[in-house]
This record gives structure tokens, C-alpha cells and sequence, in this order.
């Protein structure tokens, strides 16, 4: 099979099977061979690697993971894409393509049964309608995962690597950067792709921590002060809190914070009683989860 990342060969692909691009899946390919070849060399595998790539579309980065990895498992939700990837990908015998909605992927089992539970690695260019889904899902869900290289939206991959005082810090911020080390490695301009996207694109690597670099008592009362935190970004941190009526407790089970307590715990910290939430950092959020 002729390379698929050049414009030409994609554009024969999609008349032969008068394959109709769907937004509602986010389908954007790319057809820039250089690109390509960049996203497979930022992401750092090697023969002995196992990785799932989610959304092949006409499997044109599958190729290039399938000349490196030791096996490739490609997750594609729309079916119409199926009989084109089981065209292009026949001369891979380390591909195995499945029809199904990420989202609904046992990756544990996967991981189980092909990599003897060991970490696999993630590597595609995402549907841009359900990035975050899938990121907290690959970090929350229980299947060991070592390394994500993914490309996503600019604006997305701005707001995970950065820090308090930036106008795209928020929880996906924070989230990322609980479980993980991100690193954008390269931008990507809507050129490279058929159809083109509006948007700018970013490759960002996010790096998988053994062990967080803080630690909280509870992980689900930790990221529900976060979100409740930033669901009213322009309240203070205490009135955010008090009024929040989506707080949890390690259990899950409603939990109600009064103003005192915020101060309170924002004093033991020596930080303002009048702080917003945008203003702390992911060591200060864990040692307030602690001291609630
Ligand atoms: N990897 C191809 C490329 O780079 O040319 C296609 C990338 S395109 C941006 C995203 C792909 O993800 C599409 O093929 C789309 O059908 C697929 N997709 C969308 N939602 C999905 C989901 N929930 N699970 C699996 N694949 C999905």
C-alpha cells in the first residue's frame, strides 16, 4: 500500500470508497508526511512497544506505528472507515483494528491479555469533540498507561501545560498535571489536514508520573475542590466553596465547607482569605484538600 499521508493517495482512498467525512466524529486526517513522521519520533517507540491508537480514520499514522511498534491496537468508532482500514493496514500483521467507541475500550483487559499487564503507550490525532473525555478517562480508568503523545486543539494543549496567572489555567490543568508531565513538542497549522480544521493544532506528550507529585487524602475530593473552585473562577476561593453544591468527600457523598473553614485552612496555609481559586497552584489545592 502506497503511503497514505500524502494528500494524493488519501484524496484516491476516499473516492474509491466514496467515504463521506463526518464532523460529528471529529474527522480531520492528516496528510503531511514530515508531520507524521515527527508525531511517531516525539512519541518514542521502540519494537518492543505496545500501542493503541485511538481514531485511525484510513489508518494513515497506523502505518507509521506499525513499521515501529511490536503491536498496534487501532480504535475506530465510525464503521464506515472499517473496509478502507482493513485495505490499507492488510500488509500489517501487528495491527488489530476495532470498530468500537473508545470510551467503551476495557483497556485494562487489552493490556492484560497483549502486553502482560504492562504500560502501553497512546499515540493519535484525537477527535478535538471529546478531548478532554478521553484524557481523564486514559488517566482515571485503571489500564496501566506510560506515555500519551496525542495531537489535540492548540488551545487545548496551552491549557494543560500551564500554571496559575495564564487565562487558560483551569482543572483540565490541573487534572493533566496531577497524573502526568506534559510537554507540547510541536504546533501543527490546519494545512496538514483534509478536511481543514479552524483551529491551530499542538502534538503535546504527556508523561505519565509512577507516583503523583503531590499527595492528597482523597483523589475525588481533591479534583471536586478543583472543580468547584473553578466553576465560579471569579469568586473567591471561600465564597466558590460555600456556595459550591457539587463538593464531594472521599466517599462521593455531598459535602458542605463552610467559609470559616476555607479561611481557616487558607490562614494554616499563609495565603489571602480573599484568593480566588485561578491564583493557587497544584501544591496548594492538595494541601487545602488535605486540611478540609
Ligand atoms: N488518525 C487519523 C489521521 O490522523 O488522519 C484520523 C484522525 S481524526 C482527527 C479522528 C478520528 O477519530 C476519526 O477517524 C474519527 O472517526 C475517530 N473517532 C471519533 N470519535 C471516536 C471515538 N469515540 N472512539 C474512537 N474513534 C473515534
Amino acid at each position: 500500500m502506497a503511503n497514505l499521508g500524502t494528500p494524493a493517495v488519501t484524496a484516491e482512498i476516499i473516492k474509491k470508497y466514496n467515504f463521506t467525512f463526518q464532523k460529528k466524529y471529529g474527522q480531520n486526517f492528516l496528510v503531511d508526511t514530515n508531520i507524521l513522521k515527527n508525531i511517531v519520533a516525539f512519541a518514542e517507540i521502540t519494537n518492543e512497544d505496545c500501542v493503541v491508537e485511538i481514531g485511525p480514520g484510513i489508518g494513515t499514522l497506523t502505518q507509521y506505528l506499525a513499521e515501529r511498534a511490536r503491536e498496534v491496537l487501532a480504535v475506530e468508532i465510525d464503521k464506515n472507515l472499517i473496509p478502507i482500514l482493513k485495505e490499507t493496514l492488510s500488509e500489517y500483521q501487528n495491527v488489530s483494528i476495532l470498530n468500537e467507541d473508545i470510551l467503551k475500550v476495557d483497556l485494562l483487559k487489552f493490556t492484560e491479555e497483549r502486553n502482560k499487564g504492562c504500560p502501553i503507550k497512546i499515540v493519535a490525532n484525537l477527535p478535538y469533540y471529546i478531548t478532554t473525555p478521553i484524557i481523564m478517562n486514559l488517566f482515571e480508568g485503571h489500564a496501566p498507561v506510560s506515555d500519551i503523545t496525542i495531537m489535540v486543539q492548540k488551545e487545548v494543549a496551552d491549557r494543560m501545560q500551564v500554571g496559575p496567572g495564564n487565562k487558560d489555567y483551569g482543572a483540565l490543568s490541573l487534572a493533566v498535571q496531577y497524573y502526568a508531565k506534559p510537554k507540547i513538542v510541536m504546533n501543527v497549522s490546519p494545512h496538514c489536514f483534509i478536511p481543514r480544521p479552524n483551529v491551530g493544532s499542538s502534538v503535546i506528550r504527556l508523561i505519565r508520573y509512577d507516583v503523583p507529585p503531590v499527595e492528597v487524602c482523597s483523589e475525588k475530593k481533591f479534583f471536586s475542590i478543583i472543580h468547584a473552585a473553578f466553576n465560579q473562577r471569579r469568586k473567591t476561593l471561600a465564597n466558590a466553596l460555600s456556595n459550591s453544591e457539587t463538593l464531594t468527600d472521599s466517599d462521593g457523598e455531598r459535602m458542605k465547607v463552610s467559609r470559616q473553614q476555607v479561611y481557616d485552612a487558607l490562614e494554616k496555609m499563609g495565603l489571602s482569605m480573599t484568593i480566588r481559586g485561578e491564583a493557587l497552584n497544584l501544591k496548594e489545592f492538595a494541601q487545602l484538600c488535605n486540611l478540609l
